[in-house]
């Protein structure tokens, strides 16, 4: 077999796989550029989820003439010359392949222009690059991509809908946005402004992305230890959010996702926060470069730290103080008193709202703050082989099965198991458990017609006899049981009536989770919710099934999107059967209402003999009592 040397667009074309996998990765790519390129505004601009095009227009120094010819070429950087540079990497870009990734999967044209001359411009299809033209522009550069994977047909299939493309280009825009406070950012898609941010500060770049309110819920810190620097912005123990789309880490003003610090910010605030509630966070670690490695993969969404354990704790020790309010928390907080003209200003605002004379609320000041609740024990410190074996639970569950060559070995430096050995056993174990627990079931199903009623006792249990054995039933637990087993029959027989709601229910979320929640929706509709979109980002929900009209419906939502991100298959009749479990227990007899012996005896009929019931909620409905024991209890038998 002869060996040859590929040509450079199908090498680029197998690295483009590597770097640029999805639109907003394109969009990740040109953005860091710009920023390298020292630019202070930057115009973003997709159509189709970027599909169709996305252009980055900025203002920095451009691409001389001479340079341009070499742009598309692999490895073009003038950002890193020799090896030992890469220990002290302070652009977002340093291996010069993005370009030549981006021009070999798509149509694209660069038009540049350096201080003091002219423009110019080159052009790429598929790899195959045409000549440096003279051009008109402003200085800066503008890169456009028309028609992304044009040539790769196979990867085109892997993209997600336009709208869901265009919710991770927005959610990336907006981690630039926050990154970046001095630079003026504008996202444009299909012809609307998105977000816009004007460069001037911090503060101004959370309210752009997530509304001015935002900052009455936040803490501002900004500590250093170690010589490490955290500063940011962490939400106050009240202010949670129901997924982890409101969690942005910065390290070394690069967005990353790291376990490590997630989980130290996570367990500082177990103690606030209820299950499934995460913490809003804009948080930036600055370490010296050569203690951190971006290096780790192409798309460098992860670092590698030197030293996990300072990390860890140093986060952690800083978060905890500050909502714990104890006397470390002052010399990490920014400017309380600013913090407090922020939550007056708020109550302002929102003042004519309330009675007049209304009692203010003490605003947030650690220092005023009343005693920390009680704290649990400190998280232990995580090592970095375990935040790295969580870091499973963040692959895409289709990683595995996309054809597109696997990125590196991440299987292996995860630590992800040869799964087949294990399913096999796991498939064994499942089927030895079902077996089991259907001969438990068989044991404890009595014929009906052999229960003698006996009496109750507390107006709750209801106490039945059979031969040697007593049987108690719950009749709470009973009753809510078969209310749920008729709501769940209803509802798997698609009878499910939908009910007008007097007052519709508007919810607005952000872009990436209103992009999943729009495909839940044909669920939402067949499980017998009125739901449409209404406007940006927002549904209205105008009936719901009828068994279910007084469900908490903010809840409800929150737990749907509480399942994006976390990447587990959102299972919403799973959703639902809880919903109804809670319906059920409110239609239920409580324990204390006094039955009449008819319905004692119907609820004796429908529970069918089954003992081994359980109510919804997975408490026993009936508990057996052998006549052994009540001997054993009177010392007849030891
Ligand atoms: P890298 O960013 O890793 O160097 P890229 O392929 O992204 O590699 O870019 C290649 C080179 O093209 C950069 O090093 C830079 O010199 C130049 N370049 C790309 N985009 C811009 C831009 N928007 N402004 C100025 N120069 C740019
Ligand atoms: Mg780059």
């Amino acid at each position: 077999m002869k060996i040859h040397v590929l040509s450079p667009e199908v090498y680029n074309q197998i690295a483009a796989g590597e770097v640029i996998d999805r639109p907003y990765s394109v969009v990740k790519e040109l953005v860091e550029n710009a920023i390298d390129a020292g630019a202070t505004e930057v115009t973003v601009e997709i159509e189709m989820g970027g599909k169709q095009l996305i252009r980055v227009t900025d203002n920095g120094v451009g691409i001389a003439k001479e340079d341009l010819a070499n742009a598309f070429e692999p490895h073009a950087t003038s950002k890193l010359t020799t090896a030992a540079d890469l220990f002290g990497v302070t652009t977002l870009g340093f291996r010069g392949e993005a370009l030549a990734s981006i021009a070999s999967v798509s149509k694209t044209k660069i038009c540049s222009r350096v201080q003091g001359e002219d423009a110019f411009s080159l052009s790429s299809e598929g790899g195959v690059r045409g000549e440096v033209l003279p051009a008109a522009g402003a200085y800066g550069t503008q890169i456009s991509v028309c028609e992304l994977f044009f040539n790769t047909p196979a990867r085109l299939k892997f993209l997600k809908s336009d709208a869901q493309e265009e919710g991770d280009i927005a959610g990336i825009v907006a981690r630039f946005i926050l990154s970046r406070p001095a630079i003026a950012f504008t996202l444009i898609t299909n012809g609307k402004i998105k977000y816009r941010s004007f460069g001037d500060g911090l503060p101004a770049a959370l309210a752009a992305i997530y509304g001015a309110d935002i900052l009455s819920h936040c803490y501002e810190i900004d500590a250093d230890k170690h010589g490490i620097r955290l500063y940011g912005y962490i939400g106050d123990r009240n202010f949670s959010k129901s997924n982890r789309t409101y969690q942005s880490l910065f390290v070394n003003g690069r967005y990353v996702i790291n376990q490590t610090v997630s989980s130290a910010v996570t367990n500082a605030y177990a103690g606030y926060l209820m299950k499934r509630q995460y913490p809003f966070y804009v948080l930036f670690l600055d370490i010296p470069p050569e203690i951190v490695d971006v290096n780790v993969h192409p798309n460098k969404a992860d670092v590698r730290f030197a030293d996990n354990q300072v990390i860890y704790g140093t986060v952690y020790s800083v978060i905890s103080s500050v909502l714990d309010g104890n006397s470390r928390a002052l010399e990490y907080l920014v400017d309380a008193n600013r913090q407090q003209e922020r939550a007056e200003e708020r109550e302002e605002r929102e003042k004519p709202a309330q009675q007049a004379e209304g009692v203010f609320a003490a605003p947030i000041s650690p220092a005023s703050k009343p005693a920390p609740a009680a704290k649990p024990a400190p998280a232990p410190q995580m090592t970095y082989a375990e935040a790295k074996k969580e870091l499973e639970f963040q692959i895409p569950p289709q990683a595995g099965r996309v054809s597109v060559p696997p990125r590196g070995n991440w299987q292996l430096e995860m630590g992800v198991s040869q799964p087949t050995q294990k399913e096999v056993d796991v498939f064994e174990e499942n089927k030895r458990s079902i077996l089991e627990a259907e001969k438990k079931k068989q044991q404890q199903r009595i014929d009906p017609a052999s229960l003698e009623f006996k009496g109750e006792l507390f107006r709750t249990y209801l106490i039945y006899e059979c031969g040697d054995d007593a049987y108690i039933v719950d009749q709470h637990a009973a009753h809510e049981r078969l209310i749920y087993d008729r709501l769940r029959e209803k509802a798997e027989r698609r009878e499910i009536l939908s009910q007008s709601m007097l007052v519709p229910f508007i919810l607005t979320v952000n872009p990436a989770e209103f992009a999943f929640l729009e495909k839940q929706l044909p669920v939402l509709r067949e499980l017998g919710f009125d739901i449409d979109e209404f406007g940006t980002d927002t549904v209205k929900v105008s009936a719901v099934p009828s068994d279910l009209l007084n469900m908490d419906m903010a809840a409800f939502f929150d737990e749907i999107l509480s399942s994006y991100e976390s990447l587990r298959a959102i299972k919403l009749a799973d959703l639902l059967k809880d919903k109804l479990a809670s319906a059920a227990c409110k239609a239920a007899v409580k324990g204390g209402d006094p039955l009449t012996e008819e319905e004692v005896k119907a609820l004796l009929r429908r529970m069918n003999g089954d003992m081994g019931l359980k109510c919804p909620h997975g408490r026993p409905v009936a508990v057996h009592v052998a006549r052994s024991e009540f001997e054993k209890l009177f010392k007849r038998i030891i």
